[in-house]
């Protein structure tokens, strides 16, 4: 057992018993961690807001050996997710970004950026930006930090640049990438996808790779305006890729229709 202390990002509280919740936090130096919060549900709690859904407070913990949950015995707010006073979208794209992070990622295994990127996701939000590209940005940046990142250029199958002149290109969620006519007839599972929607992908992850969060958000350059049909495809190949690899639908995912739009 030792004590540690770090940022987090509050994605989950349960309530434990009567005065205790179960507290699951991603944290900046231990990634996720799932911790008994003692007497956060008294009305005098020695957390006060802290332990708010998204909000980034800095904590001390005791790490517990194995299985055990470990307990936190301190947690002091330091910045607080506001976005339900902008609107419901952002608010609901926050709570899946925080869903997001909590169903791809495994206690106690730090993942460098990852807090950070979502802390700035959630600012993002609260600012107003769009949540549309802030959510796209946020899921690029998650997949290729926990390197799942997928091949937009280069078959999966063969390895072969695909034909990007083609109006139509087929992508596999599963195989992670797109894959050339050659191999389509072997692959299963495979979306269809226009060219329009695998070149912002492309771009986007292009430039997200190789700078750091804080610049990545600010060079944020929406393109003007998006046909309905490729908004609603990159939702499709988001969502496919976040459900394959946590071989799950989000619950979230279901409030996020506005996005298409
Ligand atoms: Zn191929």
């Amino acid at each position: 057992m030792s004590l540690e202390k770090t940022d987090a990002v509050v994605l989950k509280t349960v309530e434990w018993s009567e005065t205790s919740l179960i507290v699951t936090l991603f944290t900046k130096d231990f990634g996720k961690i799932s911790a008994i919060a003692k007497g956060a549900r008294r009305l005098k709690s020695p957390f006060e807001s802290a332990l708010d859904l998204l909000s980034l407070s800095s904590v001390v913990f005791l790490k517990k050996s194995g299985e055990s949950l470990d307990l936190l015995t301190e947690a002091k707010l330091q910045r607080r997710f506001r976005s339900a006073q902008v609107g419901l979208l952002p608010l609901y794209c926050g709570y899946y970004a925080g869903e997001v992070i909590n169903a791809l990622t495994e206690n106690h295994e730090p993942i460098a950026g990852l807090m950070e990127s979502l802390c700035l996701t959630l600012q993002e939000l609260d600012r107003q930006a769009s949540p549309a590209w802030t959510i796209l940005d946020f899921e690029l940046q998650t997949i290729q930090r926990l390197g799942h990142m997928p091949s937009w250029r280069w078959c999966v199958a063969c390895g072969e640049e695909i034909e990007t002149d083609r109006q139509s290109i087929a992508f596999s969620p599963t195989g992670g990438g797109v894959v050339c006519t050659n191999c389509t007839p072997t692959q299963r599972g495979y979306l269809r996808i226009g060219r329009q929607t695998l070149q912002i992908l492309e771009s986007r992850a292009r430039k997200l790779s190789g700078s750091d969060p804080a610049r990545m958000v600010s060079e944020q350059s929406p393109p003007a305006i998006l046909a309905l049909s490729v908004r609603a495809e990159l939702r499709l190949v988001m969502e496919q890729i976040i459900v394959s690899l946590s071989e799950r639908r989000l619950r979230m995912l279901d409030f996020l229709e506005d996005l298409k739009r």
